[in-house]
């Protein structure tokens, strides 16, 4: 039985995708072409703007289709960062927990004279907005704190967030990736000035993503060329990945109390199966991130005395997908950034377990996963007794 448990990695493109790619065939002309295909590909683009607009809450004038989050992140930061030059800020805040694709962005920044300040997150990974306040000031261009991280699923107070960043005349930005699709998103609700997707995190294809960007601001384009997307974009639209996002967008957002109950359900089962593993240790099974606010399917868990990526590669010999909290580079595995932010410990960051489900999951496989992880966990609390 293959069980896929790695959904905040990606996901598994719907029926309804393929469906599109398969039965658009026909339909690749270049939207900037003057001919009916031309015409045909441009009016695509354009009815999936407005109904990803519509899904968000957003004008169809605010989104801007990318390659994907890491693209949405990067575009987000360069255009705060632009805007702070015309207004004379120069400070740019995030906070420690960010994907890389916000923390290598801003690095880069740092070399051309912006000052980014990092603020805390507590043991749940929830910013610190204490620490937050004190360093928004009006020398402050942008804010950027993630709506959920990708690692234990905790989900930042970003409504609050927002307030106080406008209260200082700061702009802010979410990083929505595993967020959009997972949760109901509403950007007017949200207050946010800037907020990124991908579609390959809620059954869409990887290669496709967009950044609502408020009406008033200018983006700043990172890729320059042709001047597609309104100047901000350049480069041929990804016009069937567009209308692909746009339908499991839709899909995402149609079933999302329905699905999000099921998958809540399944979480707590999954859970309660892990939190009842022998355990000749006391607080020998830990579940990292916020008990409350978190997105449905996230379960980051670690076993003490037991290696997270060793029990990786021993779940994936049975079928099973799931991710280590650890990030290996350059042959050193290093512990977990999120985890170490959080005040774990590296045995504790280096146990780590992401297991993320989606709606394609059932409770049988749920129960299938915890025999296997308390089969796996005893085997290798074993070898480490030796
Ligand atoms: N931001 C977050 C929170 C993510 O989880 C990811 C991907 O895992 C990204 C950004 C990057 O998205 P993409 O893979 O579409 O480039």
């Amino acid at each position: 039985m293959d069980i896929y448990l790695d959904n905040a990695a990606t996901t598994r493109p719907s029926e309804a995708v393929w469906n599109v790619i398969v039965n658009c065939r026909e339909e690749y002309g270049n939207p900037s072409s003057l001919h009916f295909m031309g015409e045909q590909a441009k009016m695509t683009l354009e009815k999936s703007r407005r109904e990803i607009a519509d899904l968000i809450e957003a004008y169809p004038n605010e989104i801007y289709f990318t390659s994907g989050g890491t693209e949405s992140d990067n575009q987000a930061i360069v255009t705060g960062a632009a805007w702070g030059r015309t207004h004379g800020k120069f400070r740019i805040v995030s906070q420690k927990t960010e994907h890389k694709a916000v923390l290598n962005i801003l690095e880069r920044l740092k070399w051309m004279d912006y000052e980014i300040v990092l603020v805390d997150v507590d043991k749940n990974g929830v910013v610190d907005i204490g620490q937050l306040e004190n360093v928004i000031n009006e020398q402050t261009a942008l804010v950027s704190i993630m709506l959920a991280n990708n690692e234990v699923g905790t989900i930042q107070p970003v409504e609050r967030i927002a307030d106080i960043c406008h209260a200082r005349g700061a702009l802010f930005h979410t990083d929505a990736v595993q967020a959009v699709g997972q949760i109901p998103v509403d950007v007017e609700k949200l207050g946010c000035d800037m907020l990124s997707f991908s579609a390959h995190k809620f059954h869409g294809l990887k290669g496709a993503g967009a950044l609502y960007i408020k009406h008033w601001i200018k983006p700043y384009p990172l890729i320059t060329g042709g001047g597609q997307e309104r100047g901000a974009r350049s480069g041929t639209e990804n016009v069937l990945s567009v209308k692909s996002m746009c339908i499991a967008l839709e899909e995402a957002v149609k079933g999302i109390e329905e699905r999000n109950a099921r998958v809540i359900e399944m979480r707590d089962r999954l859970i309660s199966g892990l939190l009842r593993i022998p355990d000749t240790k006391l607080n020998g099974v830990h579940i990292f991130g916020d008990c409350t606010a978190r997105l449905p399917g996230n379960v980051n868990v670690s076993f003490k005395g037991v290696d997270g990526e060793t029990l990786v590669l021993m779940l994936n010999s049975k079928g099973i997908c799931v991710s280590a909290g650890s990030a290996c580079s350059s042959n050193e595995l290093r512990p977990s950034y999120v985890l170490k932010a959080m005040s774990r410990s590296d045995d504790m960051a280096n146990s780590a377990v992401r297991f993320s489900l989606s709606g394609d999951n059932t409770p049988g496989e749920i129960d299938y996963v915890i025999d296997q992880v308390r089969e796996c966990v005893k085997a290798l609390r074993g070898y480490s007794k030796q």
